[in-house]
């Protein structure tokens, strides 16, 4: 368990420089007991303020370095954008775009050569838990990633979004969550103890302001990522606070 949480928006495909004004400016009032990421769309980076009070990510990045690759962005021009972080393998890149745990793999390898944190998206779908799979589906996922790479668990961030929780205003109960959350730390001690005694393991999936407290005292749970209520600064600010320790 990782001693600062670490709460990360994503804004997905919403937001404006309106709301980047709103945000940044909030962001101000926390102080340093929370690390906070915004995941912005990539054309709004830019324009948030350099600051201390929080960190920037990209939502994707493309697995090739650079060249002919049309509408893809590379870890050095998020880099160049502000980012220090990227998401990979988010459960909206993997169903719409049918992104494969592979291609998720390449992707952190080159997050990780350009000097980003990749935030690695995992979790199972609806059917997969209901079959009772959710540990071999998550298994996988890790094992994509750091079986053959352990050593790039130091330089990552994990979060645990079970698909069925994401946008549907039905988080994962806060032992749930824990209980997935024990078991993601467990598959990572098996390829490098060390880093995974301290990676920082975040849930995300419907997090707001009512029942993110409850998640936050979890002994694995060491942040959130937060889709639908990072678009509401109040809230997002409040979710924040309440991750201090
Ligand atoms: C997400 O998209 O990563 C997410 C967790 O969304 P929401 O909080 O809206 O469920």
């Amino acid at each position: 368990m990782s001693a600062k949480k670490l709460i990360a928006a994503n804004w997905k495909m919403n937001g404006s420089r309106a709301l980047v004004e709103t945000v940044s400016q909030q962001l101000t009032t926390l102080n340093s007991e929370v690390d906070v990421l915004i995941c912005p769309p990539a054309t709004l980076l830019a324009y948030f303020p350099v600051s201390e009070h929080y960190s920037l990510g990209a939502q994707d990045i493309s697995e090739h370095a650079e060249g002919a690759y049309t509408g893809e962005l590379s870890g050095s021009l998020i880099n160049e954008a502000g980012a220090s972080f990227v998401l990979v393998g988010h459960s909206e890149r993997r169903q719409y775009h049918a992104e494969t745990d592979q291609l998720v793999c390449a992707k952190i390898q080159q997050a990780i050569a350009a000097g980003l944190t990749p935030v690695l998206c995992i979790g199972e779908t609806l059917a997969e838990r209901q079959q009772e799979n959710t540990e071999q589906v998550i298994a996988k996922q890790l094992a994509a990633v750091y079986a053959s790479h352990p050593e790039l668990l130091a330089k990552s961030v994990i979060a645990y979004e079970p698909v069925w929780a994401i946008g549907t205003g039905e988080s994962a109960s806060p032992e749930q969550a824990q209980e997935t959350h024990a078991f993601i730390r467990r598959q990572l001690t098996g390829y490098n103890s060390e880093a995974a005694a301290k990676v920082r393991i975040l849930y995300g999936g419907s997090v707001n302001a009512a029942n993110c407290q409850a998640l936050f005292t979890q002994a694995d749970i060491d942040g959130a990522l937060v889709g639908g209520a990072s678009l509401k600064p109040a809230e997002f600010l409040q979710i924040c606070q309440s991750a201090k320790d």
